[in-house]
């Protein structure tokens, strides 16, 4: 192991529910009682270890899941909170004030990139998109009012693999703050120990990995995470996108086998890809070697989780890319949806759907073509089944015999 290995950081958690149930207590309340009025006044002043106040501030079941996903970062705090929209627009309205400039990577999720594009800008904060894989670039987009580099572990929709300690020391250099989001890669890439500041997670793809909520959490020191909540200046506390404490336990429940279910994506998927290319499929894995950033991934990747569940494929045109899913829904593959993380096999057709917001002209200035199909591959017993068909309905399509000789 290069690093302390998350999921046994996560396996030695011990808590302890109300009559020493395995499970934490869920707390089931909004507010909570003093006995002692000076102690309510004590609290709104400043935090004390144990004490909750009111659940849009802390709960405890939001704790107990924060907490968790602190120890899987390796950071000092984290907070959870509603959405991952909610992680990364409260994060981004912390860090910047307006007249600040902000550097990102150009391939992301496409609520991202709508909120830097879109967004932000309403409240004076300025975004330079730029090619993550590019140090140059980054460099020279720098300027005195930046605050902050943000980009995605591994990117949605292209699967680009940022180089996270470079990063950090450019961000180090000039004062800013890296901030990486890792939805894509739970447990295989830990952007803390890499050098990152803050790590945000849509909790509503891997890590949850049910497909049945929406949630999101930041991993960061303990000062950053104390200043989100504030209960003067602080943004989560301000803007409240608290989540249900019901939610919050449902997701640590499912927290607790994540390193299984990685390792069987991460399986599936380079089974998948690996086959598909070999057909002579146009595909994006960064598990196979001719992924552009393929060393870099497995310098900074943990051990035993492998490559993860996310597969590229380029079909050429939308009405093929579209055809295929169908198909694949049909012979009940998986699902025409989008999303991550889940048991069955999601896909979609990124530039109609997850990536709509981004304009076409930036679409191909992104290297995404409207042929692509992403994949989430599933958690399938019988992968070769699933390869087999995906195999049977490309040669259909007439897409295995591009060679001929
Ligand atoms: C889904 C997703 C988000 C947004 O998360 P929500 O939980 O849907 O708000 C952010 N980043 C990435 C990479 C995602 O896949």
């Amino acid at each position: 192991m290069k690093h302390n290995d998350p999921a046994t950081a996560i396996q030695d958690i011990l808590n302890f529910g109300e009559f020493g149930g395995v499970n934490p207590s869920i707390t089931d309340s909004s507010t909570y009682t003093f006995l002692a009025a000076d102690r309510m006044e004590e609290i709104f002043d400043h935090e004390i270890e144990g004490c909750y106040l009111y659940s849009r501030h802390w709960n405890p079941s939001n704790r107990y899941l924060a907490d968790a996903l602190a120890i899987m970062e390796g950071t000092e705090s984290a907070q959870v909170t509603g959405s991952g929209m909610a992680a990364i627009s409260n994060v981004m309205m912390q860090i910047c004030s307006a007249g600040d400039h902000l550097i990102a990577g150009k391939t992301m999720y496409g609520g991202t990139y709508a909120l830097l594009n879109n967004y932000l800008p309403r409240f004076g904060v300025e975004t330079t998109l730029v090619d993550i894989t590019n140090p140059d670039e980054i460099k020279s987009s720098i300027r005195p009012n930046t605050k902050m580099i943000y980009c995605e572990a591994m990117s949605n929709p292209l699967l680009e693999i940022a180089d996270i300690p470079e990063l950090s020391k450019l961000c180090i250099e000039n004062n800013l703050k890296l901030v990486v989001d890792n939805t894509f890669t739970p447990l295989i890439i830990s952007p803390y120990k890499l050098g990152a500041d803050i790590v945000i997670h849509s909790l509503t793809k891997f890590i949850n990995g049910s497909s049945d909520t929406v949630a999101g959490a930041i991993c960061a020191d303990k000062e950053f995470i104390d200043s989100l909540m504030d209960v003067n200046s602080g943004t989560t506390m301000l803007l409240g996108p608290v989540m249900d404490s019901m939610r919050s336990a449902s997701v640590l429940k499912n927290l607790h086998n994540l390193h299984l279910r990685m390792r069987q994506h991460s399986r599936n998927a380079l089974t998948i890809a690996g086959g598909l290319k070999k057909l002579g499929i146009r595909v994006r894995y960064c598990g196979l070697q001719e992924h552009p950033q393929y060393e870099l991934m497995t310098n900074m990747m943990n051990d035993n989780f492998g490559y993860g569940g996310m597969v590229l494929l380029d079909l050429g045109t939308k009405k093929d890319a579209y055809d295929f899913m169908e198909r694949l829904q049909k012979r009940k593959v998986g699902y025409l949806a989008v999303s991550l993380g889940f048991y069955k096999t999601l896909f979609s057709a990124p530039g109609s759907s997850t990536s709509s917001e981004v304009p076409e002209d930036q679409q191909d200035a992104m290297g995404m073509s409207e042929g692509l199909v992403r994949m989430s591959v599933g958690l399938d017993n019988d992968i070769e089944r699933s390869f087999k068909i995906m195999v049977e309905e490309l040669d259909a399509m007439g897409k295995l015999h591009t060679h001929t000789t």
